[in-house]
């Protein structure tokens, strides 16, 4: 008798073992109802500007603002998917420090800073888009031993590369390096894919350089340009770049030129939303090779 039980309990274990494992795969799935997505890792998008920042921000949905120092979060979605537009205020140090809390509050995916840069290249121009295979800081430097009235001789500066060791940076040998962060390889396919949607100028892959400061002086971009291999200088890539490595995020640059010293191409700021534009498309992408995943 009790034998003739065992079949119909072994029955309803196994149905309710199939009913959890669906419920499961349903969860796992991505861009599901409004709950799911809060377990979803969500993509930041930085742009230290207003003018760099808020174009994208605008075109999110469900947006809610958040802010932590300077920083402004718009949190939003896009096809469902989450995405943060982080305005990050200009300069390395800004970056830098907007990166960190960003990663530590939001636990992102994946990372683009993007905005304006200034040619170094004189193969491209106001309105082409450069995406950061590698980001470089041109602004950590050492300079030559000269004594008093020996002058100053920027031209025999010294790379030097800050992460080499946590010994002096002075003192160390090793450390007389470019550093070179990579583009994520998913990233900068996900940017080559939608190349042909924009149609302001070209989509080229190159070295993003940055420090704080603004070059003017066609020999010194030159010289940026052929020591370093850089395409565009700007003031945030390589600090957002450096904190992505260090948490482990992926991490990709994206710059249009707003101006170009090397072939007289003069600023002009509607370069800011038309990256956007773009970047909006490379998101767009992103999120579906995510869905794949
Ligand atoms: N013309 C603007 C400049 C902003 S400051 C103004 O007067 O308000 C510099 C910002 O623009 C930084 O965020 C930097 O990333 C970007 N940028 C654009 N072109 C640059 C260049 N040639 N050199 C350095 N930064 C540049």
């Amino acid at each position: 008798m009790k034998n003739k039980r065992l079949p119909k309990y072994a029955l309803l274990v196994t149905i309710t073992v199939l009913l959890l494992s669906i419920l499961a795969a349903c969860n796992s799935a991505p861009q599901n109802e409004a709950g799911q997505k809060n377990t979803q890792q969500p993509i930041i998008i930085q742009g230290p500007m207003p003018i760099e920042a808020e174009n994208f921000a605008k075109r999110l949905e469900n947006v809610k603002e958040e802010k932590s120092g300077n920083f402004v979060f718009y949190k939003g979605t896009l096809d469902n998917y989450p995405v943060i537009v982080a305005k990050t205020g200009k300069g390395m140090e800004n970056t830098a420090a907007a990166t960190a809390v960003a990663v530590e509050r939001y636990n992102p995916i994946a990372i683009i800073n993007q905005g304006t840069s200034g040619g170094h290249d004189p193969n491209l121009n106001v309105f082409d888009i450069v995406l950061g295979k590698r980001v470089t800081n041109i602004g950590a430097l050492k300079t030559e031993n000269m004594n008093e009235n020996q002058g100053i001789d920027p031209t025999k500066w010294i790379p030097v590369d800050l992460m080499a060791s946590e010994g002096s940076a002075g003192e160390d040998p090793n450390a007389e390096k470019i550093r070179y962060y990579e583009g994520d390889k998913d990233l900068l396919a996900a940017a080559n894919a939608v190349k042909d949607k924009y149609t302001k100028g070209k989509v080229v892959e190159g070295i993003i350089g940055s420090a704080d400061v603004w070059n003017n002086e066609v020999d010194r971009i030159k010289w940026f340009h052929t020591k370093y291999g850089t395409s565009v200088e700007e003031m945030e890539g390589a600090a957002a770049a450096q904190m992505a490595q260090a948490y482990d995020v992926a991490f990709l640059g994206i710059r249009v030129l707003s101006n170009n010293k090397t072939n007289d191409g003069k600023y002009n700021p509607d370069t800011a939303s038309a990256n956007q534009e773009y970047v909006y498309e490379v998101v767009k992408k992103y999120i579906t090779t995510l869905s794949s995943k």
